[in-house]
């Protein structure tokens, strides 16, 4: 199918016209076997007609309705490649960046997490890059089974993830992602003695607070995540505070 696609697609006005002609002579064709096979057949108009449609019509409309569910297939493949990971399944940065900054301009009250696996290069080289790749993958089962259907998750780097989670309040927040600092283990018979853990930092929104400032915000406490020993979580604020004491002492 790709060849005959990539065929009826000319390059050229030319080619254009070359196919245009090709096939207008195939449907001749089609109409004058047809004609010599039927015409001594006894049939009257309306017969011809029907068995016109089925047998020269009915392999045109099949050949255009194969082009349309191939043309469709391949739109949707496309979309998927542009808007999706394709280790994990979920939404890639750019669609999660999309996707937040809608939440964050709207009123409600929202929670951005910044989610990255701890020590996670030295799995890659103690394990190799598949038991990577399996770890990165088990992370996103877990993401998706404890988020909601109306947050927003994405893998937004190697082995960084975020969620937008909405209309949710700083405890329920922290609720969920205590939950996601314990170890999840690899989904893996080969590896399923391994676990990985997570750094957590987060934001919440504001009236006048855009998504780069909840970035930003979520990146220092995940920063400060990392330095406090790792699988553990912590709030911009905690963060903040922290760091105004570290200044005074
Ligand atoms: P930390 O706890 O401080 O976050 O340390 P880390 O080792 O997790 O972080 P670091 O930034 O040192 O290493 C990240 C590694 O992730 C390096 C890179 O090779 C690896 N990586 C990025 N993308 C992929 C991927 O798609 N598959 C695999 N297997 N590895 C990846
Ligand atoms: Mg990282
Ligand atoms: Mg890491």
């Amino acid at each position: 199918m790709e060849k005959l696609m990539r065929w009826l697609a000319p390059r050229s006005a030319i080619g254009f016209v070359v196919r245009l002609l090709f096939l207008i002579a195939l449907v001749a064709a089609a109409n004058i076997t047809f004609a010599m096979i039927l015409n001594d057949r006894g049939l009257d108009r309306l017969g011809y007609s029907l068995a016109h449609a089925f047998f020269v019509g009915g392999p045109l409309i099949a050949f255009f309705l194969a082009v349309t569910v191939f043309q469709v297939r391949l739109q949707r493949q496309l979309w998927r490649l542009s808007r999706k990971d394709s280790l994990t399944g979920l939404n890639n940065r750019r669609t999660f960046l999309d996707l937040a900054a809608k939440l964050a301009a709207d009123k409600n009250l929202g929670v951005l997490l910044l989610l990255d696996a701890d020590w996670f290069k030295m799995i890659n080289d103690t394990y190799g890059h598949r038991a990577g790749d399996i770890c990165l993958k088990s992370i996103a089962y877990t993401l998706r089974r404890n988020v909601r259907e109306e947050d927003v998750l994405g893998r937004i780097g190697g082995e960084e993830f975020a969620i937008y989670l909405r209309n949710t309040t700083p405890e329920q927040a922290r609720v969920i992602s205590e939950r996601l600092t314990k170890p999840i283990p690899f989904r893996s018979d080969q590896y399923e003695h391994l676990t990985v853990t997570l750094s957590i930092g987060a934001a919440v929104s504001g009236d006048k607070v855009s998504l780069d400032e909840m970035f930003a915000k979520a990146d220092s406490a995940l920063y400060r995540a990392k330095l406090e020993g790792r699988a553990r979580f912590i709030f911009w604020d905690e963060a903040l505070q922290m760091g105004r004491m570290s200044v005074s002492a």
